[in-house]
């Protein structure tokens, strides 16, 4: 009999592991620079090739390492944090898994450089397959530079699942920015295909996000500060007109460290009630500081999700904490808006803590699942935010009509889809409006009725997706630039769409950090707001993938058909009745709008006549 369980050599294993903790180029990007900070470095350069995919590289002046530790950052459980389980509780450090090298040196052709301060000489290493293949000292500065090339490179299906460049740099920007708020006294910069995106000089919070967001934040911005014994908040939330229809830039973050937490973001944006137009999202970078004890941070090495022990005290916490700060600076009345009383009597905010707390903690899931599977990521979340994921569902600004009436049985054969004759007014002079939706006239068979929005957004859409080809759309210059701003970590991507949106009649210009210039708009189709159809371009493209360049142009013709098309219940002259039949007929799928609606229909004569019994 022979033995049919082998076991894997370690280079696969770490592969494997690696999938947890290094997901795309951003998550390696997120670990090389919490490590630089962990390092003490007072510096951090990041810079990246093709949206990560070539290259990455993190540089820091921090303490660096020796000969033997340089080789040892690499093995599996290697980390210099933690040393005994208790020390799970007291972690601030940013990461303490000591997996990250492990995995990266798995999937990417590293060189690492680093040299102690107090070295003469450092250490250079090569790593491929997770093999050390070279191993030398070096002249080089202090601190640690680490250089990891073709990110899965030797796991091709990981490669092929990356999204588009797009999309990528905008994940490696997002981890970029949020390291970047959480420690201001530490100057970066970060660089793409050797341009410059960020140059961050070391400074306090307020100026680390005026640099970020740009210098119309200085502004805008209100501080936010608050302390009890459970817990400290502090920060900054954006005045009300920060508020933007996107989510983004919204940052939250415990014991410094970035979390995701749909629940507690609802409580800050609760707090702008009435202030901000529903479904708006305002800027907020917001810091909790409580006991590590009392939270389970980072226990999903990738999701950067959180438990606390009790999560509606924090969430009623943040709320107070934010009206206050919006009172203080009379954004919103100052009723009611103090800490409320009931908060602050609460057991775990009012009494210290104890050995009790602390002990519940450690008969908690973080320690037992420790215990139980030698690792600390297979904590699940406990809150159900079921509820709040549908508070951040897209909220497509769409209004299409109801094709309501359509299943009557003036579908099938007494419909045709014939344009030329059923969109052929008998005399164009009898076109029609009826209910401010519909366009009537009488043709050879019978009366055609257009769904008015309907029509026009085919009619705009074929012209979008045919100016793709051609010479593209014809453009009017603007007489007064218009400034457009988007998100920081949209600038890259838009700055990607440049050419295309110059096909499409948007003539943008970069004007420094995330600002644009909007030097010409699409000639024949005036936008009374061009920064909304900017920012929903980018929201259809942003979760593209990369295979999709059709898919994309497609999406964008209909973001713009839709947005410029006009509307059901608007009320139109002659001439516009005219126009939209006599465009409709000359499309190459009249009768079809690209969401599959009919876009007019045709009562024929004999059906009439089929309805009167005649
Ligand atoms: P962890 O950060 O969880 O300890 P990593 O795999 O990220 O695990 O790193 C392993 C160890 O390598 C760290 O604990 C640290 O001692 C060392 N190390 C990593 N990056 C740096 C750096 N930039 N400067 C100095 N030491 C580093
Ligand atoms: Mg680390």
């Amino acid at each position: 009999m022979s033995d049919i369980i082998h076991l894997l050599p370690i280079h696969i294993a770490n592969q494997i592991a690696a999938g947890e903790v290094i997901q795309r180029p951003a998550s390696a990007v997120k670990e090389l620079l919490e490590n630089a900070v962990d390092a003490e470095a007072t510096e951090i350069q990041l810079n990246v090739s093709d949206a990560g995919k070539s290259m990455i590289q993190v540089v820091d002046n921090g303490n660096g390492m020796n000969e033997i530790d340089a080789r040892n950052c690499f093995e599996r459980h290697a980390t210099s944090k933690i040393g005994a389980i208790e020390d799970l509780f007291k972690i601030r450090t940013m990461g303490f898994r000591g997996e990250a090298l492990a995995s990266i040196a798995s999937v990417a052709q590293v060189t690492l450089r680093t040299k102690r301060p107090d070295d003469e000489l450092g250490t250079e290493i090569q790593i491929e397959h997770s093999h050390v293949i070279k191993q030398e000292p070096c002249a080089c500065a202090s601190g640690t530079s680490f250089t990891m090339k073709n990110l899965f490179f030797n796991v091709p299906a990981r490669r092929n699942f990356l999204k588009s460049d797009a999309v990528e740099l905008k994940n490696i920007t997002e981890e970029f920015i949020r390291v970047a708020l959480a420690f201001p006294e530490v100057a970066f910069s970060y660089k793409h295909n050797v341009q410059e995106i960020f140059h961050l000089d070391k400074g306090s919070l307020k100026q680390r996000v005026v640099q970020i967001m740009g210098a119309n934040y200085a502004t805008k911005l209100v501080s936010v500060e608050e302390k009890t014994d459970y817990l400290n908040i502090s920060g900054f939330i954006g005045k009300p007109e920060t508020s933007k229809k996107t989510r983004g830039d919204q940052y939250l973050f415990v014991n410094n460290r970035f979390i995701r937490s749909p629940y507690l973001t609802h409580a800050v944006i609760s707090a702008y009630e009435q202030l901000i137009p529903e479904g708006g999202f305002p800027f907020f970078v917001i810091f909790m500081d409580l006991d590590p004890a009392q939270v389970d941070v980072n226990v999903h090495p990738t999701k950067q999700e959180i438990k606390f022990e009790d999560e509606k005290i924090v969430y009623a916490f943040i709320k107070s904490a934010v009206r206050h700060a919006l009172a203080q600076y009379s954004i919103a009345p100052t009723i009611d808006f103090d800490l409320d009383p009931r908060i602050q009597q609460l057991d775990s905010i009012s009494k210290p803590f104890s050995l009790s707390n602390k002990q519940d903690a450690m008969s908690g899931g973080l320690y037992k699942n420790f215990i139980d599977r030698h690792q600390a990521h297979r904590i699940e979340t406990s809150s159900n935010l079921s509820n709040w994921k549908d508070f951040f569902k897209e909220n497509t600004d769409e209004k299409t009509v109801e094709s309501g009436n359509v299943e009557l049985p003036v579908q099938g054969s007494f419909i045709t889809a014939k344009a030329s004759s059923a969109l052929t007014p008998l005399d164009h002079n009898a076109v029609f409006q009826l209910n401010q939706t519909y366009i009537v006239f009488e043709q050879k068979n019978g009366i055609t009725l257009l769904q008015q929005q309907l029509a026009h957004q085919q009619i705009l859409f074929e012209k979008f997706s045919a100016a793709w080809q051609g010479k593209g759309m014809a453009i009017q210059q603007n007489l007064f630039p218009v400034a457009i701003n988007v998100s920081p970590t949209d600038a890259p991507i838009l700055t990607g769409l440049l050419p295309d949106l110059l096909h499409m009649g948007y003539q943008l210009e970069p004007f420094g950090g995330s600002a644009f210039l909007l030097q010409g708009s699409p000639a024949d189709h005036p936008s009374e707001n061009d920064q909304s159809v900017i920012e929903m371009i980018l929201e259809d493209v942003k979760d593209g993938t990369a295979s999709l360049h059709q898919a994309y142009k497609e999406k964008i013709s209909k973001a713009l058909a839709r947005k410029h098309a006009v509307k059901t219940g608007v009320k139109l002259g002659h001439d516009e009745l005219r126009l939209i039949v006599e465009q409709l007929m000359e499309c190459t799928k009249a009768n079809t709008h690209f969401d599959g609606k009919p876009t007019y229909l045709e009562i024929s004569k004999d059906y009439l006549s089929a309805l009167f019994g005649i």
